[in-house]
């Protein structure tokens, strides 16, 4: 997609893409269908140290790691940002970040709060920041219910922490209400697609319009 628009001939930097929201407010439904239809969008996989649900991949969905090997990453700064959630360890490896920018393309990440905070202390020129809210309390619940991958009380406790995450809502740049899947989709991609034409990442323009005006 994308390369039809006549400015796309100049050069850009790729931008990071946070999507945050609260387990089972359609984030991961909603990443996966942008990296289907966006060349130029990698995700990134952040290593974590809870154990790998049913159908989860290592390598592909997470990097699952032990402690001892996350406090080595954390002890290196291996990590862009890292947090605690839910008693577990979560953290995005710094290197592949730096060399999917470094090749022009957008960075996806599936991040709480706290680590997008990290990441705009450290790079808040490059990051758009996307909130996901589920339409209602029992939405969520029903969606956590229905996903059963997680144990009744990891349920329970992720309806509970449901409410933290969703107060930094105001920290991010644009917060959708994910009541229609496809609609949530077309938000995210106009918000994708106007944010690469922000003019501090198009750093092509400069030679462009120099170009231009000399004919002019
Ligand atoms: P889950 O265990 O359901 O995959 O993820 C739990 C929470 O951890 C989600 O809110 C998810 O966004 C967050 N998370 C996943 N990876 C990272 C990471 O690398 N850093 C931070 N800060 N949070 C993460």
């Amino acid at each position: 997609m994308s390369n039809a628009s006549p400015s796309a001939s100049i050069a850009r930097r790729g931008l990071l893409l946070v999507l945050s929201s609260p387990s089972g407010a359609g984030k991961t439904t909603l990443s996966k269908r942008l990296l289907a239809r966006e060349d130029d969008v990698v995700m990134s996989v952040s290593v974590t140290t809870r154990k790998p649900r049913p159908g989860e991949v290592d390598g592909k969905d997470y990097h699952f790691i032990s402690r001892d090997q996350f406090d080595q990453l954390v002890a290196d700064g291996e990590l862009l940002e890292y947090a605690e959630v839910f008693g577990n360890g979560y953290g995005t490896p710094l290197k592949p970040v730096q060399q999917w920018l470094a090749a022009g393309k957008d960075v996806l990440f599936d991040i709480d709060w706290q680590g997008t905070q990290q990441i705009h202390a450290r790079m808040h020129d490059d990051l758009v920041r996307i909130f996901i809210l589920p339409p209602s309390a029992e939405e969520l619940r029903d969606r956590l219910v229905r996903r059963a991958q997680d144990a009744a009380s990891v349920v329970a406790k992720r309806m509970a922490e449901a409410s933290n995450e969703i107060s930094h809502w105001a920290e991010y740049d644009y917060v959708l209400v994910n009541d229609d899947l496809d609609s949530c989709d077309a938000a995210i991609e106009s918000i994708l697609q106007a944010e690469r034409l922000r003019r501090h990442r198009r750093i092509g323009l400069d030679t462009f319009v120099k170009k231009l005006r000399k004919h002019l």
